[in-house]
């Protein structure tokens, strides 16, 4: 299962074989929720918060799959095991059902179920462009508003992420950085932003996931006696911004060189995206967050 093993509604299988009815909600309505957690050297990174995090969506989603969050832990240490993998992109999902033949159609009736796999390592930017530092821009597409879907229930309403990545590749760039409503930065296709002005890391402070990652940028900040700011980042403050970065599980803290085709710095990475970086992988790599895939599979 080298390539990838799955845990599917109670049964495990190598990836290839795990398939879902074309009929459930989950597919045809997006009626899912997920998380995805790393495995690095052979430790999962903040699996507690990934698994407050996933439960946190499904309560919300009102989704009820049978199993307990220490099963559920011990189901991503099994398909981790059962791949083989010490670098791993563990990714678990609840899905909506589809009502039983009679019931109302509502999602009420639906019962949920998951679904979590482990492949190897995935980078959401590649090596090299986060060497380079990613090229960045605003598309016109809007984040979808907060108001009507809560984008802390991380979701596959992916509609405008991905209108956006195609914006950036009408223009160009690499990723997109969507706006919300008032003009304000909220994220990116799979990742949060930073920017840094005058010595200050600053994040938005709503319309985002409340990423993990995001999270320990904050922590490494706190450590390393960086000011940092929470707070709304108009869409041109952010264009003059002295630095970009984004993070994400699948990444890390990847820097940014350019925003809207401008030049940030030397076109390279920015030196306290560099540095919190650098110290991100230092502090992975010395065991920080971690607790250690068991891959003795009983
Ligand atoms: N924002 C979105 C839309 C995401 O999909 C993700 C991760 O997939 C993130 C932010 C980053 O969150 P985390 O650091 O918890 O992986």
């Amino acid at each position: 299962m080298s390539k990838g093993a799955a845990y599917l509604d109670g049964a495990y299988m190598p990836l290839a074989e795990a398939k879902i009815p074309v009929t459930h909600w989950a597919y045809r309505r997006s009626d899912v929720t997920y998380d995805v957690v790393g495995v690095w050297e052979g430790n999962f990174f903040r699996l507690d918060d990934h698994l407050k995090r996933f439960r946190a969506s499904m309560t919300r989603l009102r989704m009820t799959p049978r199993e307990t969050d220490d099963e559920i832990r011990a189901i991503l240490n099994r398909v981790v095991a059962l791949a083989g993998l010490t670098h791993a992109y563990v990714a678990m999902d609840c899905l909506r059902a589809a009502p039983p033949p009679g019931a109302p159609r509502h999602p009420a009736f639906a019962p949920s179920y998951l679904m979590i796999y482990a492949v190897p390592w995935v980078w959401v930017a590649p090596e090299d462009m986060q060497a380079r530092g990613m090229h960045l821009m605003i598309p016109k597409v809007q984040r979808i508003p907060p108001e009507s879907f809560d984008p802390r229930v991380k979701n596959f309403h992916w509609g405008d992420l991905t209108e956006g990545q195609f914006e950036a590749l009408d223009a160009g760039a690499d990723f997109a950085i969507l706006l919300d409503a008032a003009g304000n930065v909220t994220e990116g296709a799979g990742f949060n932003v930073f920017m840094v002005k005058d010595g200050t890391v600053v994040s938005p402070d709503r319309g985002a996931l409340e990423g993990i990652t995001r999270a320990s940028v904050l922590e490494l900040c706190a450590e390393a006696g960086i000011p940092v700011e929470i707070r709304p980042i108009p869409a041109d403050e952010f264009r003059a911004a002295d630095e970009i970065f984004t993070c994400t599980t699948a990444g890390g803290i990847m820097p940014a060189s350019r925003i809207d085709g401008r030049i940030m710095g030397n076109d390279r990475p920015g030196p306290v995206s560099a540095r919190l970086r650098a110290r991100f992988w230092e502090r992975r790599a010395a065991g920080w967050h971690a607790t250690p895939v068991r891959y003795t599979v009983t």
